[in-house]
């Protein structure tokens, strides 16, 4: 069985494929390469058939660095990946991180990023949205943004440590415990880099404690992965 995640904000966008996939059996590392291209494979074309050609993926070491990336492959030392060329599928892996996933439909550009309280606290956001406006003259206001699911504030127990990376109206006190809202620091990004609060969605699903059997590392300390895919699909 493979469970798919749609994004109801790029319905209408034709040229544009985006979801997010998983097995919830699945174990499979980067570190293992080919293992894991023939589990790509087996997620997009549902038969390992060659998809692999154009999967780009990122290392994804918790930073902010975020890539133009011409071709298909393994980009190391980044976190985000960005490109304005047709059939490549960007691809961010999650386990209670977010996948912060922007679309240019002008333009056609898209950009696939990696953040979880790191990536939100070096301003993963602001960096690859400033990446597009640079190299591709983009007005954030016309990009449309979309976020998987990710650990929201039921599940992300955190330390005191945080009240030093954050603006404290982002942890919940409950009972003795500090809980990390992680879905309003995105949301306040996304709109202090200029995205339109209309023009993004942000899913409110708990990858710790849905239902749905989302890969989930605080949970079950796994190497499973939500594999979060965007793609511009071309002519
Ligand atoms: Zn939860």
């Amino acid at each position: 069985m493979i469970g798919e995640i749609k994004y109801p904000i790029f319905r209408e966008q034709k040229q544009l494929s985006c979801h997010s996939l998983w097995k919830p059996t699945a174990e499979v590392s980067i570190e293992r390469r080919r293992e894991f291209l023939q589990y790509l494979d087996l997620l997009f074309t549902g038969d390992g058939s060659g998809g692999e050609k154009h999967v780009v993926y990122a290392q994804q070491v918790h930073g902010n660095k975020v890539l133009t990336v011409p071709s298909a492959g393994l980009y190391s030392d980044c976190d985000g990946l960005a490109t304005g060329k047709s059939h490549l599928k960007l691809i961010i892996r999650t386990a209670d991180c977010a996948a912060v996933m922007l679309f240019h439909p002008g333009k056609k550009l898209i950009a696939n990023l990696h953040v979880g309280w790191r990536g939100a606290q070096q301003k993963m956001i602001h960096h690859g949205i400033h990446l597009m406006m640079q190299e591709w003259r983009v007005q954030p206001q016309d990009l449309l943004a979309t976020v998987s699911p990710f650990i929201q504030s039921c599940c992300y127990e955190v330390g005191n440590e945080f009240y030093d990376y954050f603006d404290h109206h982002l942890l919940i006190r409950r009972k003795d415990k500090i809980y990390f809202d992680l879905q309003s620091c995105i949301r306040e990004q996304l709109i202090e880099a200029g995205i339109h609060n209309d023009r993004l969605e942000i899913s409110t699903t708990c990858t710790c404690c849905s239902t749905l059997g989302l890969p989930s590392y605080r949970r079950d300390k796994t190497l499973n992965r939500l594999i979060n895919m965007i793609e511009i699909r071309g002519e």
